[in-house]
């Protein structure tokens, strides 16, 4: 069993996710798209016992279109952190992992609603350079 470690880009809050996980659930639909700005939110869903604050547990504003859709950001640099979390589960951003997760996309949720630009046609540039 693994314990991976995340945080925010300033790393005001930073968290433990205890054992592994099974793979990231996508979601595109448009709510996900504005709060990331980007092609949507990718998550991992983490059973709440299985997730300890580090630091910064109480730096985050929640932010609740409705009851239930939340979005939570740091208080410092607006990372979105953790997205949501219900009764049992915190919705935690997998693009706050410091680590590799060892498990790929799972889900892909709504995809209807997918942005006609999010695409990756054969002709697209790709470059490999790394950044930290
Ligand atoms: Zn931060
Ligand atoms: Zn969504």
């Amino acid at each position: 069993m693994t314990n991976r470690t995340g945080s925010c880009l300033c790393g005001a809050r930073r968290y433990e996710i205890e054992g592994d996980l099974d793979g990231v659930w996508m979601c595109h639909c448009s709510l996900c798209r504005k709060a990331s700005g980007s092609v949507g939110n990718a998550i991992l869903i983490v059973p709440k016992e299985r997730l300890r604050w580090l630091s910064g547990a109480d730096h985050g504003e929640t932010y609740a279109l409705r009851p239930t859709y939340t979005i939570t950001r740091c208080r410092t640099c607006g990372t979105p952190l953790p997205a949501e979390e219900d009764d049992m589960n915190v919705y935690v951003t997998a693009g706050t992992l410091d680590e590799p997760l060892g498990a790929g996309i799972r889900t892909h949720l709504f995809c209807a609603s997918r942005a006609d630009w999010d695409r990756d046609a054969a002709d697209v540039r790709h470059f490999e350079e790394r950044s930290r």
